[in-house]
């Protein structure tokens, strides 16, 4: 179904005036030292939404001096935990204040739903930067029991100077999931927002200095990956990166850590996740969650549960499921409330998802929904699903990042782990069944960092997230997503005998 976008819209949005363009460095926005710019468009159209500063290895150099000045002698890593904590509230107070403009910057930026923006990503931004506010006076060391005439402690330091280099799918929660943990350890940081999607990092950015961040501590340098992001991951005065994006960008970022000053890294990166649908399971609800692991953010999610093991005993059933939901399944403006799915974050991603549809068709399988660009302004795809695919297709093994759902027929439980395993990747699988002895033992045989047993994209703050094998390694979210910003120090004295 595609929505007319006619009347529909929520009225009283208006596309905001864009306020920051600029890069934010040391508290102030400023211009690229070589002054130039870039475009960011909007996906429902195409068109140009703003331009913004262009940084690229000299601004990131200013970007990393500031936080250098600011970890080595500004107050945030001396501050109480207390102290950083109350600033971090203020910060999440002035992000909810803010909701329907934040909300409407990512929708414009990269296509997401607007009514879901404001009830989940900026308020479960918020939520992360409170989460990990009340991180911030509980990070401490262990006593250590030594040999008689020694004792020890450990100290939880922060790590330093971080390099955030994150990608355009989750502008916001993406935002808070790297910068929230990181400002909780007392780190500084430069981030270097995905070039499609920069508008609300540079808004959080302001809200920052509102909120009595001191300038130096939190940096923002938009600009392109091979240039900015670049000189962030091969940096020699930043002391860790955390990266979000593509496994393929993930090497590399490894490969300019280890060549520069072999600064730790954490890399959350691509999935092929698998959704197993055993016999007992309810088909009705599961066709929903199956729909909603591969399509939702029209399938720009790393976590896409894209191939989907249904057994044999209800695949019939199921595709009839999925051909009955896919009736109400509308694909629109993503002002529109009633939309389910917005356009394709830009050209490139669009264009990138229909050659995989093709190859899909070329390659044999049988396209039973969708399968092509919807016939209106934009980069709307049709949500499309393939059967007959086998694990050797293409669709198969590469991940799409789109709104393509592949369906697969299994006979036994040892079948399904074998071939939900047989990929390079491991970043999450569903489970789909009443049998809890079943879903245990699917549990523990699937290697992947997060396991949805009969739920999907059951992803929260309070959570470790984080993959396998090719998806990357460390965490983010939870305590353990706090802990890569932190560096352990052990401290050591001896114990003299007394006489007393
Ligand atoms: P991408 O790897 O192309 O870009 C991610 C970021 O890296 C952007 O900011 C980009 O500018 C930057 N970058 C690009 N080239 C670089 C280079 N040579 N050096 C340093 N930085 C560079 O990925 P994308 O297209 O923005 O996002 C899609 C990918 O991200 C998908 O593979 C998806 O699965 C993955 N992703 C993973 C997670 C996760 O948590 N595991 C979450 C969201 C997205």
């Amino acid at each position: 179904v595609q929505s007319n976008g006619n009347g529909s819209l929520e009225s009283h949005i208006k596309v905001p005036k864009i306020k920051f363009t600029k890069l934010f460095i040391n508290g102030e926005f400023v211009d690229s030292i070589s002054g130039k710019t870039f475009e960011t468009m909007d996906p429902r159209n195409g068109e140009v939404t703003a331009k913004i500063a262009e940084g690229d290895k000299e601004d990131v150099d200013l970007a990393v001096k500031a936080a250098r000045e600011a970890f080595d002698h500004g107050p945030w890593p001396r501050f109480s935990g207390a102290a950083r904590r109350k600033i971090m509230l203020k910060f999440a107070d002035l992000i909810d204040e803010n909701i329907e403009e934040l909300a409407t910057l990512d929708s414009i930026d990269g296509g997401k739903l607007f009514h879901l923006g404001k009830i989940m990503d900026i308020p479960g931004t918020a939520e992360t930067f409170r989460y990990y506010a009340g991180a911030a006076d509980k990070i401490h060391g262990e006593t250590l029991k030594m040999s008689k005439e020694l004792q020890g402690y450990t100290l939880h330091e922060p790590i330093g100077v971080v390099g955030h280099i994150i990608p355009w799918n989750f502008p916001s929660i993406m935002f808070a999931t790297k910068v929230a943990p990181a400002l909780a350890a007392g780190c500084t940081m430069v981030v270097k927002p995905a070039e499609q999607t920069p508008l609300s990092a540079l808004y959080y950015a302001h809200l920052a200095k509102l909120a009595g961040i001191p300038d130096g501590v939190l940096n923002v340098v938009t600009g392109f990956g091979h240039t900015a992001g670049a000189a962030v991951s091969s940096h020699m005065d930043i002391d860790m990166v955390s990266f979000t994006g593509s496994t393929e960008v993930g090497r590399l970022v490894m490969q300019a850590a280890a060549t520069s000053n072999l600064k730790p890294v954490c890399l959350e990166l691509g999935g092929k996740s698998p959704f197993l649908v055993f016999d007992d399971a309810d088909v009705d609800k599961v066709a929903e969650l199956a729909l909603q692991g591969s399509l939702f953010n029209k399938g720009e999610i790393c976590v896409a549960g894209s191939r989907v093991f249904v057994q044999e005993g209800i695949y019939d059933k199921f595709l009839l499921q999925l051909k009955e939901k896919m009736k109400n399944w509308v694909v629109g403006d993503p002002f529109d409330p009633t939309s389910h799915q917005g356009p394709q974050v830009d050209k490139k991603q669009y264009e990138r998802i229909l050659s995989y549809i093709e190859l899909g068709k070329n390659e044999g399988a049988t396209l039973f929904h969708g399968g092509k660009p919807c016939d209106r302004k934009g980069y709307y795809i049709e949500p499309t699903i393939f059967i007959d695919v086998t694990d050797n297709m293409t669709i198969a093994k590469e991940e799409i990042f789109g709104p393509v759902m592949s369906v697969f027929k299994f006979k036994t439980v040892e079948e399904a782990i074998k071939r939900a395993n047989a990929t390079k990747y491991g970043l999450a699988a569903g489970i789909m069944t009443n049998d809890i002895n079943l879903a245990n033992t699917v549990s523990r045989s699937i290697r992947a960092g997060s396991i949805w047993i009969n739920c999907y994209l059951a992803l929260d703050k309070d959570v470790p997230f984080g993959g396998y094998k090719m998806s990357g390694f460390g965490k983010d979210l939870g305590i353990d997503g706090l802990k890569k910003y932190l560096i352990v120090k052990a401290v050591t004295t001896p114990i003299y005998s007394s006489p007393w």
